[in-house]
């Protein structure tokens, strides 16, 4: 068993799980239970694990699930220009986005 997410937060291991169950990939999440441990301190979130033989298809279907988290309202050339987010290249000098 490989980790190949830590959450967090409360729920976003569980997001993780359910996006890998989508892409067939079999995950477990661990820690979940740690609230409610009497005075146990200090709190981790859960964490997504998958089978070793599992974890190269797992990353791959991770990167797939974080790009839609990345929001760039703009992103700011190299050459000092601000492009808005519909811009796959500068609209001023041509560059793509690093
Ligand atoms: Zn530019």
């Amino acid at each position: 068993m490989v980790r190949v997410y830590q959450g967090i937060g409360p729920v976003d291991a569980y997001m993780v799980r359910d996006w890998l169950d989508r892409n067939g990939i079999h995950a477990w999440m661990h820690g979940q239970h740690l609230m409610g441990a009497c005075g146990e301190l200090p709190i981790s979130w859960p964490s997504v694990w998958v089978a070793t033989d599992d974890e190269p298809r797992a990353r791959a279907a991770l990167t797939t699930y974080e790009q839609p988290q990345l929001v760039h309202p703009d992103w700011l050339c190299r050459c000092g220009e601000t492009n808005g987010p519909a811009f796959g290249a500068c609209w001023s000098c041509g560059a793509e986005p690093r």
